[in-house]
Parts: C-alpha cells; sequence; structure tokens
C-alpha cells in the first residue's frame, strides 16, 4: 500500500537560492519540452527524449533531471488527454504551461535522504546541495527509513519548501473479522460508530463557515494580495480538515483492531445523489471531505489488517436496528429514531450505525461464503 510522506525543508539562505534557481530552470526546461512536444506532435517520452534531450543539455541541465523534466511533460499530456478523453476538460489550443514554480520530482540519484541526521543532499543548478535540513516526525522518519521508494516531489508552496515522498508498505494480512464496527458519516456528527461514539463535526463546520465567509469577502477584492490570500485560505482549510479525517480514521481503525473487529463503512460513491438537504447544508456536504476519511480509514485498516467492507446505505437512516422496520416517521428529528412498530429508541446516528454493522457482517458472509 503506497501512501505519501510531507516534510518542510528548512534550507540556509544560499541553498534557498539554489533551490529557487533549480524549480525556475527545470520549469523553463519542461515549457521548453511542452513546446517542443506540441509543434513537433511527439508526446511519447522515449520519442520527446530524442527531440528534446539536446536543448535541454544546453540550458544546463544534467542527465537525470533532464529526463525527469522530459517524463513530467509527457505524463502531464498523458493525464490531459485522459481527461479530454474523459470529457472533463476540452481540448488543448495550446501547449500546456508550467509555472516557475511547479513541483518537480527527484530520483535516488539526484536526491538522497539521510534520515537519521533529518537531512537530504539534492541536485541543483548550482551543483549538489549537501547537508538541507528537513523537519518530521518520529512517525513520518520511520517510514521514510524504511519504505520510501521511487521519486520525491520538491514543491515550492506559500513561502515554504517541501519535499513529498511516497512511501510504499507492504499490506499486512487481512484477519477474520470477528464481527464489524459500523461508521455512520454525517455532517452534524462526521463520525458514529455502533459503539455510540460520536466525532462532532461542529468545530470543523464553524472553521468552514467562517472561512467561506472570508473568502467572499475576498473574492469582492480581485488584488493580487487577496488573491494570494484566499489560496492561502483554502489550503489551511483543507489542511485542517485532514488532519480531523486522519484523528477520527485512526480513532476507528484503533477501536476495531483492539476488538478484533472489521470497519463497516457505507459505500459512498452515490452520496451526492442521495442526500437531500436545504441548501447551506448541501453546500456543507459538497466541500465536506468524506471521501478522504473513507480513504484514511481504508488504507490505516490496510496497514492494520484490519478487514474494511463496503454496505449498502439505502435506507441505514430511516430503518430501526432492533426490528428492521423501514419508516419515515421512525426519524422524528435529526438526531432522533424511534421505531414505530417496535419502540426502540437510540440517537438517529447511531442507529444508523448499528444498521451498517450488520449489513457488514451479512455482507462478509456473503462475499466470504466457501
Ligand atoms: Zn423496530
Amino acid at each position: 500500500m503506497k501512501f505519501v510522506v510531507q516534510v518542510r525543508l528548512f534550507p540556509e539562505p544560499a541553498q534557498e537560492a539554489a533551490l529557487a534557481d533549480t524549480l525556475r530552470l527545470c520549469n523553463e526546461a519542461a515549457n521548453l519540452v511542452s513546446r517542443i512536444a506540441w509543434e513537433t506532435k511527439v508526446f511519447r517520452n522515449y520519442d520527446l527524449r530524442l527531440h528534446a534531450y539536446g536543448e535541454l543539455k544546453n540550458m544546463g541541465l544534467s542527465a537525470q533531471p533532464a529526463q525527469h523534466v522530459i517524463k513530467k511533460v509527457a505524463d502531464a499530456y498523458v493525464t490531459v488527454k485522459a481527461q479530454v478523453k474523459a470529457k472533463l476538460r476540452k481540448p488543448l489550443a495550446k501547449p500546456i504551461g508550467f509555472r516557475t514554480d511547479a513541483a518537480q520530482p527527484f530520483d535516488d540519484r539526484c536526491l538522497s535522504w539521510q534520515v537519521e541526521e533529518r537531512t537530504v543532499s539534492i541536485w541543483t543548478t548550482g551543483g549538489r546541495m549537501k547537508g538541507v535540513r528537513f523537519g518530521c516526525s518520529e512517525k513520518q522518519a520511520t517510514a521514510l527509513a524504511a519504505y520510501r521508494k521511487g521519486e520525491s516531489d520538491l514543491v515550492h508552496r506559500d513561502g515554504m519548501w517541501l519535499l513529498i515522498a511516497t512511501c510504499d508498505v507492504p499490506d499486512t494480512d487481512v484477519t477474520e473479522p470477528d464481527g464489524f464496527l459500523g461508521v455512520d458519516l454525517g455532517i452534524a456528527n462526521i463520525a458514529t460508530t455502533d459503539d455510540g461514539k460520536r466525532y462532532s463535526g461542529k468545530h470543523l463546520n464553524a472553521v468552514r463557515h467562517r472561512d467561506r465567509e472570508l473568502r467572499r469577502r475576498l473574492r469582492a477584492k480581485q488584488t493580487k494580495s487577496a488573491k494570494r490570500l484566499l489560496k492561502a485560505r483554502r489550503r489551511k482549510e483543507s489542511r485542517f480538515a485532514r488532519d480531523v479525517n486522519h484523528v477520527i480514521s485512526k480513532s476507528i481503525v484503533t477501536e476495531a483492531e483492539r476488538t478484533g473487529r472489521g470497519v463497516a463503512l457505507e459505500d459512498l460513491s452515490g452520496i451526492r445523489d442521495r442526500v437531500r438537504l436545504r441548501k447551506p447544508q448541501r453546500v456543507t456536504l459538497h466541500s465536506w471531505s468524506f471521501h478522504q476519511l473513507g480513504r484514511f480509514v481504508a488504507y490505516k485498516a490496510a496497514r492494520a489488517g484490519v478487514a474494511v467492507i463496503y454496505v449498502d446505505p439505502a435506507y441505514t437512516s430511516q430503518g430501526c436496528s432492533a426490528c428492521g422496520h423501514i419508516d419515515k416517521r421512525n426519524r422524528p428529528s435529526q438526531e432522533t429514531f424511534a421505531c414505530t412498530s417496535c419502540g426502540f429508541a437510540e440517537h438517529a446516528d447511531v442507529n444508523a450505525a448499528r444498521n451498517i454493522a450488520k449489513r457488514g457482517v451479512a455482507g462478509w458472509a456473503v462475499s466470504h461464503a466457501a
């Protein structure tokens, strides 16, 4: 299973200048290669090398960085073509352009990690630069030392220098689950388990709401600094949401692992069609990263050998988890579930989570029969 580790670099002023120069040169080179590809109609990595390699050498790029630049351009055209084919965007009218600070991949020959010392050695236009400091947590350091594979991306964002590395952890065998921990996802409560544990969305929703107001005002301004601030706010909000999702997913998977259960989640592929809410809530829901939370649960579970099953979300909120009776009137308010048939009463989200847990057990039995 693959996941990314993002660390922040703390370059000395001279190192920073070299990094900035390197990123700028690589992206100027990428723009040149992109124009060559566009004019010669050659888009494949290896063919493009024949056309572009010499020019890049002339620009002062050495062999490895030149190849990475060409591959970056080729990959960008592949991505765009796939998007055009899927009708996600219009066909290109001009060559793909790269910002002067667009991310640049470095392989092990151009970038080496001294994880213990928390430094990297990196190729720059000013030569090999050793001892560039980076900061990371103990956990990230362990992952980097044991599982880092392939290229790392150098990124300059919001005034920070970042390295984004990919780690590849061999999957643990999935333990045969003894029951399932059902998880209901929502807005008022981001996640609720059938054990009755609720992760409130109150704080996160408040942050989102406040940010949306601020963004509206900034957008109206249209100045360059307002735009920059807008971008930074958006990133900050999504970082915050990601942190929340990490905490929740970790807690869910830890609890399932501790009790020998698997995790049952709703299959969310149709969630936008399914949910009918008044408008302000719908906006929250759309911006809300359900899928991210699902992904985090899935990869943390895979690492721990905890089974994950996705169940049909239909009627999980209206059905009674005690007797199975389905009725809209079972749900007199947002928070309450009270069965009109058997009288069972519970917090609405907990009832839904119990339904999801039951479907998890049934689904697992079906898919693992024989
Ligand atoms: Zn009932």
